[in-house]
């Protein structure tokens, strides 16, 4: 007899990652779940999800891995969402609530409204604002989602039951869950992560790409290492991402580009005063909002 607000009989997962493998280990860590379903492309990534306790079994077919289940989580990469949605809405049971923890949400929603018809309002797109730069179930764990945010976009057509379902879900696997318009999501995330990892990747091949590279990668400092680590992030999910919010993405880019420029010419100008307010609005902005 559990005292949580969520609990599900057959929880399916859909992409047992990171994200997927994470999330199951949080609920499992909760004791919410009686059974949790595991699906992907690889057999071999299953079975180690099944070693290592993350899933109680696996499937291969998507409308198989969601039968009987009464959540189904999309935990795949954002271009694979699609394809897995048509594959399994046909087993798909009528009490199912379904989400995904796609990293735009755009796209998500366009796709899962061509998909999902009349069991659209059975669909809570989510987005967890939590991980690493590792993929794969090994790197999952259970307190990857404590004290982060979760946050959920629904729709117009959202069922609210089953949008406080997923909000539930999520508080018990440790996260802080917020509600947002789908494109302001799209906009805010665009500034927040997906420049900065556009951005590191760059940075990275920049220096690559010059002479002294040896030179440069031996005495690379915290700072590089710090600015870096996000380029170590699968490069396929990250395409996926910048693909799908192009949009924002292309316009928080110009803005930045155009700060940088003036950032250049104050410093080929010795306009040193110019050089030190933007450090001291950068220094003051980062020490209030990250500690
Ligand atoms: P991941 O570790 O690479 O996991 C993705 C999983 O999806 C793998 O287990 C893969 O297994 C499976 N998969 C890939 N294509 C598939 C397909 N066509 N059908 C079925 N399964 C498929 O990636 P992740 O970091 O967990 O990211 C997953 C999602 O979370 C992405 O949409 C991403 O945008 C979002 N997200 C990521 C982060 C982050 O920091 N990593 C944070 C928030 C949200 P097989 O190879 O065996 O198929």
């Amino acid at each position: 007899m559990t005292t949580h607000p969520f609990s599900s009989k057959r929880l399916t997962i859909i992409g047992v990652g990171l994200i997927g493998g994470s999330l199951a280990r949080a609920l499992r860590r909760a004791g919410v779940c009686d059974e949790i379903v595991g699906c992907g492309r690889d057999e071999a990534h299953l079975q180690k999800a099944v070693e290592l306790g993350v899933i109680d079994r696996y499937e291969i077919d998507p409308a198989a891995a969601v039968k009987g289940a009464d959540v189904v989580v999309l935990a795949v990469p954002l271009r694979a969402i699609v394809t897995v949605l048509k594959q399994m809405v046909g087993g798909l049971s009528p009490e199912v609530v379904i989400t995904d923890v796609g990293s735009a949400k755009g796209c998500v929603v366009e796709e899962a409204r061509a998909v999902l018809g009349k069991r659209l309002c059975d669909f809570v797109p989510g987005h967890p604002i939590a991980g690493t730069e590792k993929s794969g179930v090994e790197a999952s764990f259970a307190e990857l989602f404590d004290r982060r945010g979760v946050i959920l976009t629904p729709i117009e057509e959202t069922d609210p039951d089953k949008c406080a379902r997923m909000r539930a879900m999520w508080e018990v696997a440790g996260a802080n869950v917020t509600e947002m318009a789908v494109l302001h999501h799209d906009e805010v995330l665009a500034a927040t992560s997906h420049l900065p990892h556009l951005l590191a990747f760059s940075l990275v091949n920049t220096l690559a790409s010059l002479d002294e590279r040896k030179e440069i990668f031996d005495y690379a400092a915290g700072g590089f290492r710090d600015f870096t680590r996000i380029a170590s992030s699968d490069p396929v999910m990250w395409r996926d991402i910048c693909m799908e919010n192009r949009d924002a993405l292309l316009e928080v880019l110009a803005h930045f580009n155009n700060d940088l420029k003036q950032l250049e010419e104050a410093v080929r100008d010795n306009d040193s005063e110019a050089v030190v307010n933007v450090f001291t609005r950068a220094k003051t902005t980062r020490d209030r909002f990250c500690g």
